[in-house]
């Protein structure tokens, strides 16, 4: 839906939210209910690497009069490290080409493939599955490389995580990734932004940005904004994301990466720390 009413400067918005369409465990329906109770005006949904979530979520802002940026988080890489880039498309025209859409289907299609290479590895080595319906979400559909260390844990194969990864790890994972550029350049030919995501957190295979790293990444590649309201960066972090985003004319972007119910929660952020970004895609902030 779009919005004509200016947001007040304190309106709840959120826009990092992921469901069951890619890793999270939210029901789209029980996260717009949660959505609806905490007040929330304008959110992101951001599936990983594919756009097929984009008709549902919009239907559920419309009907809870929710503004629904259209968006999506693509796996990219730069200089062989992981780079999660978010991409925003305007309220107004959505994304107006197929050229992200290709990206992140390319993307997808190469994670899957390496998924199910991983899984009749395990299959080969006699593991069995029986409760494969049960213990993934999708009613047991595979979808990435640690649903198969899920079904290892959920049959006693694994003694925990950490053990569950390194069997998938030692099949034959392999992470799938657009390279950034190509990634920006879809995303722009599509008429959406680009920024990156959670610079400052940094674990396993997520990277952590500091601010001069991502000013070499931006003599190379044209971002149009950073992440800056995480809610795992700490103050310090916030406030040199704030002063990188300044010096480069960046846009700022707040979102909580909430992925399921029993864990990190959608957080209301304050509409005026991303007017600017809002008002490029088409929602405007009381001053
Ligand atoms: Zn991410
Ligand atoms: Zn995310």
């Amino acid at each position: 839906m779009t919005t004509s009413e200016p947001l007040p400067p304190d309106a709840a918005v959120d826009l990092h939210l992921h469901t069951r369409y890619s890793d999270g465990a939210w029901r789209p329906a029980d996260l717009f209910a949660t959505l609806t109770q905490g007040g929330f005006r304008v959110v992101s949904v951001v599936d990983h690497d594919q756009m097929e979530h984009l008709p549902e979520v919009s239907a559920l802002g419309a009907e809870r009069s929710i503004v629904v940026i259209p968006g999506t988080e693509v796996t990219t890489e730069w200089r062989g490290l992981a780079a999660h880039l978010l991409c925003y498309a305007p309220l107004a025209t959505g994304f107006t080409s197929d050229a992200l859409r290709a990206v992140v289907d390319d993307t997808r299609a190469r994670m899957l493939a390496n998924t199910q290479m991983i899984y009749d590895t395990m299959l080969a080595r006699g593991y069995h599955f029986p409760r494969q319906q049960e213990a993934l979400a999708r009613d047991g559909q595979l979808n990435r490389a640690m649903d198969v260390g899920t079904l290892l844990l959920a049959h006693g194969y694994a003694d925990g995580p950490g053990e569950a990864m390194r069997m998938v790890n030692e099949a034959g994972y392999q992470q799938a990734l657009a390279p950034i550029a190509q990634a920006v350049a879809a995303a722009h030919a599509s008429g959406a932004l680009c920024v990156l995501a959670h610079p400052g957190r940094g674990e396993g295979e997520i990277h952590r940005y500091e601010p001069a790293e991502i000013e070499a990444l931006l003599a190379e590649v044209p971002l149009d904004g950073v992440e800056v309201y995480y809610p795992t960066h700490s103050t310090a972090q916030v406030a040199a994301y704030e002063a990188l985003a300044a010096r480069h004319g960046l846009l700022i972007s707040a979102g909580s990466d909430s992925h399921a119910p029993n864990t990190r929660q959608p957080v209301p952020y304050p509409a005026r720390r991303i007017a600017p970004l809002l008002q490029r895609l088409g929602v405007t902030t009381q001053q």
